[in-house]
Protein backbone atom coordinates (compact mmCIF):
# COMPACT_ATOMS: atom_id res chain seq x y z
CA UNK A 1 0.00 0.00 0.00
CA UNK A 2 0.78 3.62 -0.79
CA UNK A 3 2.44 5.49 2.32
CA UNK A 4 1.97 9.19 1.92
CA UNK A 5 4.07 11.35 4.27
CA UNK A 6 2.14 12.75 6.91
CA UNK A 7 1.20 16.59 6.66
CA UNK A 8 1.78 16.50 10.51
CA UNK A 9 5.04 15.11 11.50
CA UNK A 10 6.53 15.32 15.78
CA UNK A 11 9.00 13.40 17.34
CA UNK A 12 8.55 11.09 19.57
CA UNK A 13 9.17 13.50 22.62
CA UNK A 14 6.85 16.09 21.48
CA UNK A 15 3.87 13.58 21.07
CA UNK A 16 5.25 11.99 24.57
CA UNK A 17 4.61 16.29 25.64
CA UNK A 18 0.86 16.66 23.87
CA UNK A 19 -0.94 13.46 24.73
CA UNK A 20 -1.42 12.02 27.74
CA UNK A 21 0.40 8.55 28.75
CA UNK A 22 -2.68 6.75 27.47
CA UNK A 23 -3.28 8.73 24.33
CA UNK A 24 0.58 8.22 23.65
CA UNK A 25 0.32 4.43 24.29
CA UNK A 26 -2.46 3.97 21.48
CA UNK A 27 -1.62 6.63 19.12
CA UNK A 28 1.95 6.49 19.02
CA UNK A 29 2.44 2.99 20.11
CA UNK A 30 -0.87 0.90 18.48
CA UNK A 31 -1.92 0.04 21.76
CA UNK A 32 -5.53 -0.98 22.41
CA UNK A 33 -7.74 0.33 25.16
CA UNK A 34 -9.57 -2.38 27.42
CA UNK A 35 -12.98 -2.48 25.73
CA UNK A 36 -15.74 -1.44 27.21
CA UNK A 37 -13.59 1.44 28.63
CA UNK A 38 -14.01 4.21 26.32
CA UNK A 39 -15.23 7.70 27.31
CA UNK A 40 -17.01 7.08 23.65
CA UNK A 41 -18.22 3.93 23.30
CA UNK A 42 -21.72 4.40 23.77
CA UNK A 43 -21.88 8.02 22.95
CA UNK A 44 -25.08 8.49 20.77
CA UNK A 45 -24.63 12.47 20.21
CA UNK A 46 -24.64 14.09 16.99
CA UNK A 47 -21.40 15.12 16.00
CA UNK A 48 -17.84 14.52 14.32
CA UNK A 49 -14.75 12.37 15.64
CA UNK A 50 -11.87 13.78 15.39
CA UNK A 51 -7.93 12.88 15.73
CA UNK A 52 -6.66 13.07 19.70
CA UNK A 53 -3.59 13.87 18.30
CA UNK A 54 -4.32 16.36 14.57
CA UNK A 55 -7.43 17.51 14.65
CA UNK A 56 -8.18 15.84 11.41
CA UNK A 57 -12.13 14.87 11.24
CA UNK A 58 -12.01 11.26 11.09
CA UNK A 59 -15.91 9.58 11.77
CA UNK A 60 -19.41 11.24 11.98
CA UNK A 61 -21.36 10.00 14.47
CA UNK A 62 -24.06 9.43 11.58
CA UNK A 63 -21.95 6.57 10.82
CA UNK A 64 -21.43 4.90 14.40
CA UNK A 65 -23.36 1.89 15.70
CA UNK A 66 -23.13 -0.14 18.20
CA UNK A 67 -20.68 -3.22 17.79
CA UNK A 68 -21.20 -4.52 21.21
CA UNK A 69 -17.50 -5.31 21.02
CA UNK A 70 -16.70 -2.05 23.62
CA UNK A 71 -15.12 0.34 21.42
CA UNK A 72 -16.26 2.99 19.45
CA UNK A 73 -17.59 1.49 15.81
CA UNK A 74 -18.24 3.00 12.27
CA UNK A 75 -19.04 1.73 8.92
CA UNK A 76 -16.89 4.02 7.22
CA UNK A 77 -14.33 6.79 7.36
CA UNK A 78 -15.67 10.85 6.81
CA UNK A 79 -14.03 10.94 4.33
CA UNK A 80 -11.79 7.99 2.84
CA UNK A 81 -8.85 9.98 2.37
CA UNK A 82 -8.80 10.94 6.20
CA UNK A 83 -7.13 7.38 7.33
CA UNK A 84 -4.46 4.86 5.71
CA UNK A 85 -5.27 1.47 5.91
CA UNK A 86 -1.78 -1.06 6.48
CA UNK A 87 -1.49 -4.51 6.79
CA UNK A 88 -0.89 -5.92 10.58
CA UNK A 89 0.37 -8.81 11.29
CA UNK A 90 1.33 -8.41 15.03
CA UNK A 91 -0.01 -11.17 17.58
CA UNK A 92 -0.18 -14.00 15.08
CA UNK A 93 -3.90 -12.33 13.58
CA UNK A 94 -3.78 -10.87 9.75
CA UNK A 95 -5.63 -7.75 10.19
CA UNK A 96 -5.61 -4.16 8.38
CA UNK A 97 -4.53 -1.14 10.99
CA UNK A 98 -6.38 2.29 10.46
CA UNK A 99 -4.47 5.15 10.78
CA UNK A 100 -4.89 8.87 10.85
CA UNK A 101 -3.60 10.04 7.39
CA UNK A 102 -3.05 13.61 8.46
CA UNK A 103 -0.19 12.79 11.28
CA UNK A 104 0.41 8.84 11.10
CA UNK A 105 -1.50 8.12 14.64
CA UNK A 106 -2.69 4.74 15.37
CA UNK A 107 -6.60 4.55 15.71
CA UNK A 108 -7.47 1.38 15.50
CA UNK A 109 -8.53 -1.60 13.02
CA UNK A 110 -11.06 -2.34 10.51
CA UNK A 111 -12.65 -5.91 9.99
CA UNK A 112 -14.77 -6.96 7.16
CA UNK A 113 -18.19 -7.94 9.58
CA UNK A 114 -19.70 -4.47 10.01
CA UNK A 115 -22.90 -3.71 8.99
CA UNK A 116 -23.58 -0.80 6.62
CA UNK A 117 -23.98 -1.89 2.77
CA UNK A 118 -19.64 -2.09 2.47
CA UNK A 119 -19.66 -4.52 5.16
CA UNK A 120 -17.09 -2.81 7.00
CA UNK A 121 -16.29 -2.43 10.68
CA UNK A 122 -14.02 0.65 11.98
CA UNK A 123 -12.94 -0.55 15.62
CA UNK A 124 -11.34 2.46 16.63
CA UNK A 125 -9.98 3.58 20.05
CA UNK A 126 -11.81 6.12 22.20
CA UNK A 127 -7.94 7.75 23.27
CA UNK A 128 -7.40 8.55 19.52
CA UNK A 129 -10.81 10.24 19.03
CA UNK A 130 -11.82 14.00 20.36
CA UNK A 131 -15.55 14.52 20.02
CA UNK A 132 -17.29 17.18 18.81
CA UNK A 133 -20.81 18.17 18.92
CA UNK A 134 -22.56 19.08 15.95
CA UNK A 135 -23.92 22.38 16.56
CA UNK A 136 -27.60 23.91 16.43
CA UNK A 137 -28.53 19.49 17.08
CA UNK A 138 -30.28 19.01 20.69
CA UNK A 139 -27.65 17.04 22.33
CA UNK A 140 -29.76 16.02 24.90
CA UNK A 141 -28.43 18.22 27.95
CA UNK A 142 -31.55 20.82 27.36
CA UNK A 143 -30.49 24.25 27.78
CA UNK A 144 -30.64 27.43 25.57
CA UNK A 145 -28.25 26.84 21.95
CA UNK A 146 -29.67 29.33 19.41
CA UNK A 147 -26.98 31.29 19.81
CA UNK A 148 -24.76 28.70 18.30
CA UNK A 149 -26.53 28.65 15.12
CA UNK A 150 -24.85 29.50 12.12
CA UNK A 151 -21.33 30.34 14.26
CA UNK A 152 -19.76 27.12 12.58
CA UNK A 153 -17.52 27.24 9.59
FE1 LIG B 1 -4.13 12.63 13.37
Amino acid sequence: MATTPHKVEKTDEEWRQELTPAQYEVLRRAGTEPPFTGEYVYNKDSGDYRCAACGAMLFSADTKFDSGTGWPSFTEPAVAEAVELRPDNSLFMKRTEVVCRNCGGHLGHVFDDGPGPNGQRYCINSLALEFQPREGEPAGEGGPAADDAGSGA
